[in-house]
């Protein structure tokens, strides 16, 4: 195979580091950034001082790059060379003594290196910090470029940054560090001949799947690689072009294996994709986006570009988050054409005509955060202590909104993270240092201090492994022809969060048998995940406590409805302002404190209305997302009387003293109010500003009402 071209610029890049603290590396795809870089610079004496920090925005590629360096370089997989992702550290003990000696290449998410700044905002381990994959423009990443732009200049001891990019704006970056270097690594691409379709596509995966089919049987060989935009839509495409396949005649063309690739397919699936295809048999590799840039799949000669990407996006306005479908950018497109030309010329199959892409099509991508929530990173900068933080004004490479920055804030001040002067409280640093968003950490806060722990860190292990363990719904209704539904408990009336600490202890019941889980047509690998993040979480929270913690809770269950009473309470707290009411004459509720909406209960939650057809009054909810209505996923019953004294936290809310800054608050009063207008408009029942008060005091008389009538 011939050398990287990263290699063959290893005296360029070593002269440029040494003589400058923070350099650009702009190289195509598969040039060796994320493999090589790290490994020059420790055969370059870096790693004398120090380890190197190699973030990657996604864990899939965290695990895989690290894997592969420690096979080239001969070692063991946590010796020289570790990964961290969150949930789990690779980067044994054994590398933490030899590191004095030797240092070590530590690959991790950026998730993981902005926490560890938290306990360590020098970050003094590292002699070396790259920033790798920085075009995916990562939210963690993003907020990363800020505190290195910072830290360059403050640490004592000497720190190299790099930032690595395949198609990132190095003339901006450079600017944003004050003109730093950049250095550009010629890639060795091919020519990619790109075919674009008469028509725009009405069904993407039909027409992927004929695009193969066609490829299969007129092209020479090579790999195809092909994206989709998730899992399911993977999963579709991976059975029946296998099923295609097979059906065509014995002997017409040669072999083919089909591959998926996405981030949640074990890593034992993952690795298959590099391994190259057997000799006269073709490889189909479906892959989301994570095959644009992360991950180099070799041998790909044609690509099928369907021109869409699943992204999920945030309206702070709302607290809503929408999980669409949308177009690509023009970078995206050239990155995904690029794939096909990395060992000999290719084609790049776009379903769609090029004035789509050229009239359409955004330049770049939104960067995550100017569409992502930002309590969690506000959070982060909040507790870094930086002397002169003002959050609003904050050095960031693409700013995200001003209304996105105060909805971060306001949400930190109902949790009680934030005080009202914007300062950090304990429990927001203790917070900050639990891995979960705000509302779960706050949650397991607020459940130590109730005695519930056990049975909040069951749900929050549950909630944040982002996985489902519920029975698939397919499958559920397949048992329901044969038999009645499972025997899965149903939350008892008070919602999704008790369903799945029900689930989970009868689990634990059964003596965390793998049987039951098949029984109940439970995932065996989800159930297994969510038993050992729990673990971790409950390590982590005895660890970090400041206060004596409920160890014997966090390790030893408590059954009984009062112990999901306080694990309600616990809830309540943690999710601050996710809170509706219910509306009377209407089939849902709506969101209470300053961002008021009709929103109903997802469909597949638990939580059904009691015999009088009435629902609970008060729900907070996990999430509210936005797909053919607004719908609250996972949501819990709680009382009007834990309710209150969050409401009234909304009343004395100055987010200008919230952002920490020094005198800001009177240039920023006419946006305030026009924020404030915005959101009165939102509220459907055109309800005023002050009618907080009397609406919550009507609600508590129809409670009482209904509690005398029962
Ligand atoms: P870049 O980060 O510049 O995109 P990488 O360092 O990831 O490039 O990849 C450089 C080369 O190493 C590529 O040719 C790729 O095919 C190969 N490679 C990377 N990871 C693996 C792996 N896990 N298995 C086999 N080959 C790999
Ligand atoms: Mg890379």
């Amino acid at each position: 195979m011939a050398v990287l071209p990263i290699l063959e610029f290893e005296e360029k890049i070593v002269e440029t580091v040494d003589e400058n603290p923070v350099v650009v590396i702009i190289g195509e795809t598969g040039s060796g950034k994320s493999t090589q870089l790290s490994q020059i610079l420790h055969r370059r004496g870096y790693t004398r001082s120090g380890m190197i920090a190699i973030t990657q925005p996604r864990r899939v590629a965290a695990v895989s790059v690290a894997r592969r360096v420690a096979l080239e370089l001969g070692v063991q997989l946590g010796e020289e060379v570790g990964y961290a992702i969150r949930f789990e550290d690779r980067t044994s003990y054994r590398t933490c003594i030899k590191l004095l000696c030797y240092g070590t290449l530590r690959y991790l998410t950026d998730g993981c290196l902005l926490r560890e700044s938290l306990s360590n905002p020098e970050l003094e381990q590292y002699s070396v910090i790259i920033l790798d994959e920085a075009h995916e423009r990562s939210l963690n990443t993003d907020i990363l470029l800020g505190l290195m732009k910072r830290l360059v200049k403050t640490r004592s001891s000497n720190l190299k940054v790099l930032i690595t990019s395949a198609t990132l704006d190095g003339v901006k970056v450079s600017r944003f560090f004050s003109g730093c270097s950049i250095l550009n690594v010629p890639g060795t691409l091919f020519p990619v001949e790109k075919l674009y379709s008469t028509e725009r596509t009405t069904n993407y995966v039909k027409s992927s799947l004929r695009t193969a089919l066609d490829i299969h049987v007129r092209e020479p060989p090579g790999d195809v690689l092909i994206f989709m935009t998730g899992q399911d839509d993977i999963d579709k495409m991976v059975s029946k072009l296998e099923e295609r396949i097979q059906n065509l005649e014995e002997g017409s063309c040669m072999d083919a294996i089909v591959l998926p690739l996405h981030g949640s397919l074990p890593p034992e699936m993952q690795v298959r994709v590099f391994s190259p295809a057997p000799p006269n048999c073709r490889r189909f590799i479906v892959a989301t986006n994570i095959a644009e840039t992360s991950l180099t799949v070799d041998g790909v000669v044609y690509v099928i570009d369907c021109g869409y990407v699943k992204q999920r996006q945030y309206n702070p306005s709302t607290g809503m988050y929408s999980l669409d479908i949308v177009q690509i950018s023009r970078v995206q497109a050239n990155q995904r054409a690029g794939r096909a030309g990395r060992t000999r010329p290719g084609k790049c199959y776009r379903l769609y005509p090029a004035s789509v892409y050229q009239e359409e099509f955004l330049d770049a991508t939104v960067p995550e955060i100017q569409r992502s929530s930002l309590a969690g990173s506000v959070l982060y900068l909040k507790s870094l202590d930086l002397p002169d933080i003002d959050i609003l004004k904050f050095d960031f490479l693409d700013p995200p909104s001003r209304e996105s920055l105060e909805d971060a804030l306001r949400q930190l001040y109902l949790i009680d993270a934030i005080d009202e002067n914007g300062q950090i409280t304990h429990i927001g640093r203790t917070m900050a240092e639990l891995p979960l968003e705000p509302s779960l950490s706050r949650t397991l806060i607020e459940a130590n201090e109730l005695g519930c722990l056990s049975q909040a860190l069951t749900v929050a292990a549950i909630l944040s492994a982002e996985i489902t363990i519920r029975p698939t719904r397919s499958k559920a209704k397949e048992r329901k022809r044969k038999q009645p539904f499972s025997n899965l408990p149903d939350g008892s009336g008070w919602g999704d969060h008790i369903q799945l600490l029900q689930i989970y202890e009868s689990w634990d019941q059964a003596d965390y048998d793998l049987n039951w889980c098949m029984d109940n047509d439970l995932q065996i690998r989800s159930m297994k995940f969510c038993k050992d993040v729990r673990k971790q979480l409950s390590q982590i929270i005895q660890k970090i406590a400041k206060g004596p913690v409920d160890v014997q809770s966090s390790l030893k269950y408590k059954k009984g409805e009062k112990d999901y009473q306080k694990l309600r309470r616990a809830l309540c707290r943690g999710y601050g302002n996710q809170l509706a009411e219910r509306m009377l004459h209407h089939n849902g509720y709506h969101t209470l404190g300053y961002r008021s909406q009709l929103v109903q209960v997802h469909p597949s939650s638990v939580l059904e209305a009691d015999e009088d057809g009435q629902l609970p009054d008060y729900v907070v909810y996990h999430e509210l997302i936005n797909t053919s209505r607004p719908f609250m996923r996972n949501v819990c019953a709680v009382e009007m009387s834990w309710v209150l004294p969050m409401l009234k936290k909304l009343e004395k809310m100055d987010t200008n003293r919230l952002s920490g800054g020094a005198g800001v608050s009177k240039v920023c009063e006419p946006m305030k109010e026009k924020l404030m207008n915005s959101s009165t408009k939102e509220a459907n029942d055109s309800k005023k500003p002050d009618s907080v008060d009397s609406k919550i005091r009507a609600a508590r008389e129809r409670y009482l009402a209904r509690k005398a009538k029962k």
